[in-house]
């Protein structure tokens, strides 16, 4: 039986969450090297509730300190892979200031570790993420043009340094297969605890959508599946819908049926959530939901022209060099367009939609 603690919660008081969920947990990480890793997708403002906010990372952080662990560190690898972009992330969402000099860049250093033959013999993991005696993951409440929802299972995808992660996507070729490889990736170091800021979450055409949504809840559980099923039933969708669920519990990574999860705490599910386009408001049959990750195979990015300053962000991250710049403007090779949406995590100015 899986715990998932939803407690309402402000960002003004949400340490209160942390020390529930904490002791709960019987969180221990006396003499021992802690790992905290928010979602950090790309520099953003606080406001615009793209990242985890720092409130959040800043309260684990203070309840850190008086457990006495040996180490430390904050960090993730962005989707942006550029020189300096992992430290102007952090500096840019205020997640600098809330790790109080615990921020490390973890994508300079990585270890080469054993994968799946037919995605990659080999893949690179942060070192500090592998060496960590305890790693918390700090995922934010959002929907996700592909896997519908990017919770705490998404969260560790970001484990992955640099242009590997857009190389990855690039390899798993359709929305069925990159279901398998989050999971995989996720199994690369299973996470111990899982602290979600559901304060403020994001709604519609995630992960970096314009539509937040007030949710006033602070999620905590130790396993990842029961958490992701605690949010998609949060966002009125069936947890048995989303592939990625049903593949991390054919490996034994948890288990997303209700009988299985005890929620403790202020559950509701949240009135007329906005779901990526093409998903039922109300929970999906697994064939509607097939249908609509089929459909997602035929979506592709396209630019609002109003918006776009034609920074040449998209251009650089796109792992299929799909785009290119034509008369001032972005311009998608739909043939060679993977779908992978990086694109669209990466736009700054959120000028990237799908059709
Ligand atoms: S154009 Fe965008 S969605 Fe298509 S492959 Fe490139 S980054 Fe991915
Ligand atoms: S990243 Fe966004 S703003 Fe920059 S060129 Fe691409 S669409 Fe335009």
């Amino acid at each position: 039986m899986h715990d998932v603690i939803v407690q309402s919660s402000s960002y003004e008081n949400c340490r209160e969450a942390v020390d529930r969920i904490f002791d709960f947990f019987q969180v221990d990480v006396r003499g021992k090297k802690v790992l905290v890793k928010p979602n950090a997708l790309r520099a953003s403002k606080t406001n615009q509730g793209i990242v985890t906010n720092p409130a959040v990372v800043a309260a684990i952080v203070d309840k850190l300190e008086e457990l006495s662990p040996a180490e430390i560190i904050v960090g993730d690898n962005p989707g942006m892979f550029s020189y300096g972009a992992n430290e102007q992330t952090f500096q840019e969402s205020g997640l600098m200031e809330a790790a109080k000099g615990y921020f490390r860049n973890i994508g300079l250093d990585s270890v080469a570790v054993d994968f799946l033959p037919g995605f990659a013999d080999k893949v690179n993991v942060s070192r500090s993420i592998l060496e960590a005696d305890y790693f918390i993951s700090v995922p934010k409440f959002k929907t996700h043009g592909l896997t519908v929802i990017s919770g705490a299972i998404k969260n560790s995808y970001g484990i992955i340094p640099g242009a590997l992660k857009a190389e990855l996507h690039a390899r798993s070729g359709n929305a069925q297969r990159f279901h398998e490889l989050i999971v995989e990736i996720f199994n690369l170091r299973v996470p111990d605890l899982f602290i979600m800021d559901a304060v403020i979450g994001m709604e519609g055409n995630g992960p970096a959508s314009p539509d937040l949504r007030e949710i006033g809840k602070i999620l905590g559980a130790d396993n990842a599946v029961a958490l992701d099923a605690v949010m998609a039933r949060m966002m009125g969708l069936d947890p048995a819908a989303l592939p990625f669920l049903e593949t991390a519990k054919e490996r034994g990574l948890g288990d997303f049926r209700d009988e299985a999860i005890n929620v403790r705490g202020d559950f509701a599910v949240i009135p007329e959530f906005k779901l990526p386009p093409e998903v039922n408001k109300t929970a999906p049959t697994s064939e509607q939901s097939m249908k609509f990750f089929k459909s997602r195979t035929r979506m592709r990015p396209q630019v609002d022209p109003e918006k776009c300053t034609a920074c040449s962000h998209c251009v650089e991250q796109c792992p299929v060099s799909a785009i290119s710049m034509k008369d001032g403007l972005p311009h998608v090779d739909k043939e060679a367009c993977i779908v992978c949406f990086c694109c669209q995590e990466v736009c700054p100015e959120m000028a990237i939609t799908l059709s």
